[in-house]
């Protein structure tokens, strides 16, 4: 695989085709379709194809019995209707390289890029121990624990890499927020809307519900006193941001009424948040159920254009910290500087 660093770095696995019955509702063509309007339009954006995330990275978040069900098709029927797919040897590779796509998209941002990206990813409904709401495997979950775990293994002395996930996509991110419920180094951040899925939703470290037909105003306000908090109570060492198209008015299972404009405000905010604080920023898509697909591929497109900006200024002369008055100008040290 062929490394630039004068790209933004995408990765993805649409090639993965899962399978589906006629008429299954998952819109499955919608990532296919984002990748090919992505070359089209997007020049700075370089697509790389996503590697499978192995056993033992699933480990750091998922159980063995069940890592080892989704790789030996030995899901329960029920099971598999939580998750809202039919097990297939291609599900199973598929999950596994979104899982790799967010994870890789984790490092770039790390390791010097700043922003990067997985064109799928975002299966924030996973748990520990079962899939649910078409997620498999939590990619997001694991890209932060290996993200911690690498990290140690470079600065064996510091605590863990403070890790905030930051979930604006419109369903409540209930199996992140489990899977960290006692764990202080990662910080999980939800804004969904109350009475949407999942019914059961598991306590973040903060929730903020919103109304069904919430407007950009009232959205963008939530926002803003929701990343003031997070600023009061965290300070990440790396930004995954979960930029689900799903609360956007066109949306057939939102239920809230953001237009294009509100959803691409919300992607400058939370960009520009992490890029003020200097800290690397990885974006997964999450979901989007658009009446027409185009609306849900049109808001992702927007979130692409937004982050090949913010990009932009980490490889700019003002980027900071790479020459960081006491840092050795790697990313790294910047987060430890910064976080003391
Ligand atoms: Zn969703």
């Amino acid at each position: 695989m062929t490394f630039t660093t004068s790209f933004v770095h995408a990765f993805y696995a649409d090639h993965f085709v899962l399978p589906l019955p006629a008429g299954h509702r998952f819109p499955m063509a919608k990532y296919a379709r984002l990748r090919s309007r992505i070359a089209g339009e997007l020049p700075q954006v370089q697509l790389l194809e996503a590697l499978a995330a192995s056993n033992g990275e699933l480990a750091l978040v998922h159980t063995p019995a069940y890592i080892e069900a989704v790789s030996n098709g030995s899901l329960a029927p029920a099971a598999q209707r939580e998750i809202g797919f039919p097990w297939s040897e291609a599900m199973a590779e598929r999950a596994r390289r979104s899982v790799g796509a967010t994870v890789q998209a984790c490092r770039s941002a790390m390791r010097g890029q700043g922003v990067a990206a997985n064109l799928a990813g975002g299966t924030h409904h996973a748990y520990a121990d079962k899939g649910g709401g078409f997620c498999v495997f939590n990619d997001v979950a694991v890209a932060a624990r290996l993200m911690q775990a690498e990290h140690a293994r470079l600065h064996r002395r510091s605590g863990p890499l403070p890790v905030a996930i930051v979930d604006l996509d419109v369903h409540q991110g209930n199996g992140t927020a489990r899977i960290f419920a006692n764990d202080p180094s990662v910080f999980t951040l939800s804004m969904h809307g109350a009475r949407n899925f999942p019914f059961r939703k598991e306590p973040s470290d903060l929730d903020v519900d919103l109304p069904d037909g919430c407007d950009d105003t009232t959205y963008l306000e939530a926002l803003e006193q929701a990343l003031d908090e997070l600023d009061r109570r965290f300070a990440p060492g790396l930004v995954i941001y979960l930029a689900g198209a799903d609360p956007h008015e066109g949306d057939r299972l939102g239920r809230l009424k953001l237009s294009f404009d509100g959803l691409e405000a919300r992607d400058r905010r939370v960009m520009d948040w992490a890029w003020q604080r200097r800290v690397p920023l990885a974006f997964v898509m999450a979901g989007g159920y658009g009446t027409d697909m185009e609306t849900t591929v049109q808001v992702q497109m927007h979130t692409y254009r937004t982050a090949v900006e913010y990009w932009q200024r980490w490889q700019g002369p003002a980027a900071p910290g790479m020459r960081a008055s006491s840092g050795t100008g790697h990313l790294h040290d910047r987060w430890q500087n910064a976080a003391g």
